[in-house]
Order: structure tokens, then sequence, then C-alpha cells
């Protein structure tokens, strides 16, 4: 989308300028006015007056370890996958002109995170489709080795689920058959890879994965107590047999777990759509702390918070990206 947006706006004339940072909103601060901003180009100033107004569409701040670690206070330590971009340019400008900002300890948080690099320092992390997976019958469970959720929830229900726990970590157990189904239906299981990469981990197991041919077995790789882990799937497995889940009335019990190998993939809550950001009003002015539009200033898109509440539902951050970000350059340009 953004190739159909970007050969539209040149072909309309809009003067798009690349590798160019703005690092501070111009204001008329008698009038609670924006004049226009100050970017950066190559190491150069660069001033722009705008006579309609500034949209704000800077992006979440997801990007920025600090400001998770600030404001998703249930998800301090968390790793992130947003872009290094996204960082809260737009809402730290707006700030310091008395912007108001609204719902900043909300984000997009999904379960099934995997580090990118063994360097605790370094927070970048996947997206492990875990959630999918478990669609194809594998069981989620906390450090304790029991199971505490309907596996069957998506990922931020299950970061949710963590998070009252206080679980830094969850753990997934899966036959061959339900990987296997899981591969052959489903083209992507880590977000950033390609499925070779991910038979490359199975086969390796190097990052996330364990294998190993009793349950006993694989509970000691992934730091569980085997007992429980034992005590667990022997539990499960009758449900499976009955056909009713009498602890979470999961839907998706596809096989029991009593022929390995088995595999387990240990995950970690992983931050990356911020849903807080600047307070705007349904014209997508931006307001001050009193609640008054700033004059000439507009935001759009993951820049601005309260628009999903408290918890996102996949998808919907491009859709109200792209249409509020319409109505903002909309209303800017009919502003006087
Ligand atoms: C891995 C991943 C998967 C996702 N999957 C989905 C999905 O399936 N469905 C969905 O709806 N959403 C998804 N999202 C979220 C969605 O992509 C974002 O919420 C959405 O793109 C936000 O759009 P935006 O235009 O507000 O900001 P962005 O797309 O982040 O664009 C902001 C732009 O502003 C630029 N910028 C930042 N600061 C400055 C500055 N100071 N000066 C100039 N430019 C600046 C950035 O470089 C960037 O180009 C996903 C996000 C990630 C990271």
């Amino acid at each position: 989308y953004v190739d159909v947006l970007f050969q539209n706006a040149k072909k309309i004339g809009v003067d798009i300028k690349l590798n160019t940072k703005v690092v501070e909103l111009i204001t008329n601060t008698e009038a609670n006015e924006v004049l226009g901003v100050k970017a950066e180009s190559k190491g150069k100033p660069l001033y722009v007056r705008a006579t309609k107004g500034v949209v704000i569409a800077t992006g979440g701040f997801c990007g920025d370890v600090n400001m998770i670690d600030k404001f998703i206070l249930d998800f301090r330590g968390a790793l992130t996958f947003a872009s290094a971009n996204s960082e809260g340019q737009g809402l730290k400008m707006a700030e310091k002109i008395g912007a108001a900002s609204t719902h900043m300890n909300f984000a997009a948080v999904y379960g099934y995170g995997v580090p990118m690099s063994k360097d605790k320092n370094n927070r970048k992390g996947w997206i492990f489709r875990g959630h999918v997976m478990n669609l194809y019958g594998p069981i989620t469970v906390g450090p304790d080795g029991k199971r505490f959720v309907n596996d069957d929830l998506g990922a931020t229900s299950i970061s949710q689920a963590m998070s009252h726990l206080g679980f830094k970590k969850v753990f997934q157990v899966a036959t061959e058959a339900q990987l296997l189904d899981f591969m052959k239906n489903d083209p992507i299981q880590v977000i950033g890879w390609d499925q070779n990469t991910f038979k490359k981990e199975l086969e390796e197991q190097k990052v996330f994965v364990v294998k190993a041919d009793t349950i006993a077995e694989l509970a000691k790789k992934m730091g569980l107590p085997a007992d429980q882990l034992e005590a667990t799937v022997k539990r499960y497995n009758q449900f499976v047999k009955n056909g009713k889940d009498e602890d979470f009335g999961r839907k998706y019990m596809k096989g029991t777990f009593e022929k390995g190998p088995f595999y387990g993939f240990i995950g970690q809550p992983i931050a990356g759509i911020s849903l807080g950001g600047l307070k705007v009003n349904k014209d997508l002015q931006v307001l001050d702390v009193y609640d008054q539009p700033i004059k000439h200033l507009y935001a759009a898109g993951e820049a601005i918070g309260g628009i999903h509440g408290g918890s996102y539902i996949g998808g919907n951050s491009v859709g109200s990206s792209l249409t509020l970000g319409m109505v903002a350059g909309k209303k800017a340009a009919a502003s006087k």
C-alpha cells in the first residue's frame, strides 16, 4: 500500500523529502498555534512553513525500549518487534509544546516472542506465531508446567494472562504431527523468517526450539518441572480422548501427546504497536492538557492514542492509520 500511495502522491505533485527528519514543531506560543516544522536533512537544517497545518504521522513508540519500560508497566522488559524508527518522535515533539497524551500504558504485546540476540541489552525480537500453531493442537503451559489459559486464544490475550500471573515466559508443547500440520497449512511460522529458516531452527535448536523423545526430557530442556509437565499432559490427553477440555474449554484439541518426538517452544512477551499516543478530537486536532485543540496541529496513525482502547485487535492499526491519515489531511487542508 505504501507503493500505491507513494506513486499517487507523486502524481498529484506532493513534494516528498526522503532522509529528512523533523526535529521540532515551530509555534506561536501566545496563540497556541503551530506555524511549521524544523527538519534536518543531510546534517543541514530545513524549515517548512505550514500555512494550513502540520499532521503528525510519525508512528508509535514501541521501537524505543525505554518508552516500553516507562509506560507499558505490565510488560516492562518486553522484547520489541517495532521498527527502530518507531520511537515516538512526533509525540515527544508535540508534548514539548503542551500536547496531551492518552492510553500510554497500552500496547499490542504478543505472548510468543523470540529474542533476536543472546545479548540481554538487545531487546529486538521476532513474533513466533505460536497462537496459530496452537490451532493445530499444541498446548501452552507456564513456568510451573501447568496450563493456565485456553490455548486457542490469540497472542495478545495470552500475554494479558501472562502479565496477570507474573509469567515472564511461556512454553508450548507440540507433537511432530501437529507441527507438520501447522507448517503444511501455514506458510509463516516466525514473522520475518522464511520456512527454511524455521526448519533449520527445528534441526539445530539454537534460538527457541527444543526437541525430545519424552515429555520428561522435554521439560528438562525447557527448564520446567518434569513431574508437573507429565501430569499436565496426562490430564490433557484424557480430555482429548473424552472430546472435552474440562479446565479451559478449548476447541482445537487435535491429538494426544503420547508418542515422541515432542517439540517445545519458549516464548516471551514482545511489544510492537503502541495503543497510546497523542490525544486528539474527532477532527484529529491534537489537544493540549486543557483539552483545547492546538491550532494547526493534527495527528493520525499510531502516533495517536485511544483508537483501540486498551486491547489491540489484529489488523486494525493499518486500517485506522490509512483512514485517519486521510481525514487528518482533509481537515488540515480545510483549516483557516
Ligand atoms: C512487524 C509488524 C507487523 C504488523 N502487522 C500489522 C498487521 O498485520 N495489521 C495491522 O493493522 N497493523 C500491523 N502492524 C502495525 C502497523 O504496521 C502500524 O501501526 C502502522 O503502520 C502505523 O502507521 P503509521 O503511518 O501511523 O506509522 P508508520 O507506518 O510507523 O510510519 C511512520 C513514519 O514516520 C517516520 N518518522 C518517524 N519519526 C520521524 C521524524 N521525526 N521525521 C520524519 N519522519 C519520521 C518513520 O520513519 C516512518 O516512515 C504491524 C507492525 C509491525 C512492526
